[in-house]
């Protein structure tokens, strides 16, 4: 048995049975990584503590009687990643970015506060776009990760470095955020399940921030099952975190139930405007043969309309490069970023925030600062900034009454399988494009997952292809409930 391909679910489950060790587990992973990760590229760092943490679990573990071990957390001595956006006290934290190259987090995020309560083991750090812009992890200033289905491909981003290790075996499950698609995205690339939480749902304190409005962090593994007990482990209020919030109302699907009754009377609505031009057609193939496989099973499906879907992502690229401007202000070369740059000629304080964010930032990063502050600016800001706000409120609504009559949301999660590596470094409007199913639920605030939906042939390679699903704010619990039943109809087809 290869305990590194094993679910969360299946390891837990052999953990507490003393069927293998965490140490066993962690140890399968770290060969994995050994083996593939030197193509893959998925961590930019394999903590090397993870075994003796395992150790430490495994020594609780053999103190414990039966009763006790079987009512440990399901997370206790599993092997996890964290994209390297998310603080954990004492090891480095680059956002990808060279600005961070040496930055050491001082203290926990809540989401890593939380896992450790739950005696989860992470096993590195992973690969991301700097500062989580981007789609491809090409941004990263410690070069690209490339997709495990195909090594010339990318594997998504800004998550996928988590999304890569997930896929090929490295690490049982992982954390990624989203501000626009960037664990949803990276996880259709890949072939794995990732979420995005209802926005508060999960607190971002200890987060390098990116645009503070839109982006939340979750869960990215093998299976719906996983993804949800990641979920549970990191969700619910933080004083830390202002716009937190306990998802206690599970809202359960109006027109059916999901655990029971498979999808029987669960209202799907497919949007219009998701499956017009720029939707490969092998991507809408294989979509549509999964939401048949959902109407076979008693779904309810119909076509509805998001009247300003063509908007999203114009109205994504005004606000998030507005807030960008201003999360980003913080490095500044004295609190962040060090002053490294002496040898530049440095005379006065302006030389060294413009030497160092010269330096320090990447072509993308320099982009959306350029267009924020622009978009903020006067004279400016109520024809960019103000407009996009409004029309973000068009699109929440939009959302609000199509949801009056469905129950969730189905759709491609991106319009094209994983695109080769170099493709559209260089059109940036291209690369905003691989984004475009996906950044309307972070404007909107909404939980939305992508789960595998079969694969298509491209040019030799076998891409997975993923389904987008999307419910309304706080049922992020609905939203994993139909997810497990429509994943349980795809394996038995
Ligand atoms: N690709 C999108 C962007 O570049 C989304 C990024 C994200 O969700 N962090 O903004």
């Amino acid at each position: 048995m290869e305990l590194n391909k094993l679910t969360i679910e299946q390891a837990g489950e052999g953990i507490r049975k003393k069927d293998f060790s965490s140490v066993e587990l962690v140890s399968a992973c770290r060969d994995a990584i050994a083996r593939r990760d030197g193509t893959i590229h998925a961590y930019l760092e394999v903590f090397d503590d993870a075994l003796t943490e395992a150790r430490a679990r495994d020594k609780e573990i053999a103190a414990y009687g039966g009763d006790a071990r079987r009512a440990m957390p399901p997370l206790f001595g599993i092997p996890i990643a964290i994209k390297d956006n998310i603080l954990i006290q004492g090891k480095l934290c680059t956002a990808g970015s060279r600005m961070l190259a040496d930055y050491t987090a001082s203290y926990d995020a809540t989401v890593i506060a939380r896992l450790k309560k739950q005696g989860a083991i992470f096993l590195g750090r992973t690969n991301m776009d700097e500062f989580a812009m981007g789609s491809s992890t090409e941004n990263s200033a410690f070069g690209p990760t490339k997709n495990p289905h195909d090594p010339g491909r990318v594997p998504g981003g800004s998550s996928g470095g988590s999304a890569a290790a997930v896929a090929a075996d490295m690490c049982l499950g992982a954390l990624g955020s989203d501000t626009g698609g960037s664990i949803r995205q990276p996880a259709a690339f890949c072939g794995i399940v990732g979420m995005k939480p209802t926005y508060g749902g999960v607190s971002r304190h200890g987060v390098i921030p990116m645009a503070a409005s839109l982006y939340q962090i979750g869960p990215m593994a093998r299976t719906v099952a996983d993804t949800e007990i990641l979920f549970h482990a990191i969700a619910g209020q933080d004083p830390h975190d202002a716009v937190s919030m306990e998802i206690t109302n599970h809202n359960p699907p109006a027109g059916g139930h999901t655990t029971s009754a498979g999808l029987k009377g669960v209202r799907v609505g497919l949007p219009r405007e998701y499956f017009g031009t720029g939707l490969s057609p092998a991507v809408e193939q294989a979509i549509r043969s999964a939401i048949k496989v959902m109407e076979d099973a008693g779904a309810v499906v119909r076509e509805i309309s998001l009247p300003h879907a063509s908007l999203a992502l114009p109205t994504y690229y005004i606000v998030v490069p507005s807030e960008v401007s201003a999360d980003l202000a913080r490095f500044d070369g004295i609190r962040y970023g060090g002053i490294r740059n002496k040898e530049l000629g440095i005379r006065n304080l302006y030389d060294i925030y413009a030497q160092t964010r010269a330096a320090g930032f990447g072509p993308e990063v320099k982009r959306r600062i350029m267009l924020g502050v622009y978009a903020l600016s006067a004279g400016y800001y109520d024809a960019y900034y103000v407009k996009a706000q409004k029309v973000r409120t068009l699109i929440k609504e939009d959302f609000e009454n199509a949801f009056e009559d469905v129950d969730v949301i189905a759709g491609p999660t991106t319009p094209t399988p994983a695109f080769r590596i170099g493709e559209r470094r260089s059109n940036p409007l291209e690369m905003y494009l691989a984004d475009i199913y996906t950044v309307a639920v972070n404007l909107a605030g909404l939980p939305a997952l992508s789960l595998p939906a079969g694969f298509t042939e491209q040019e030799g390679s076998r891409l997975p292809v993923g389904l987008h699903l999307i419910a309304p704010r706080r049922a992020d619990q609905r939203l994993f409930d139909i997810a497990r039943a429509v994943e349980a109809l795809l394996l038995a087809r």
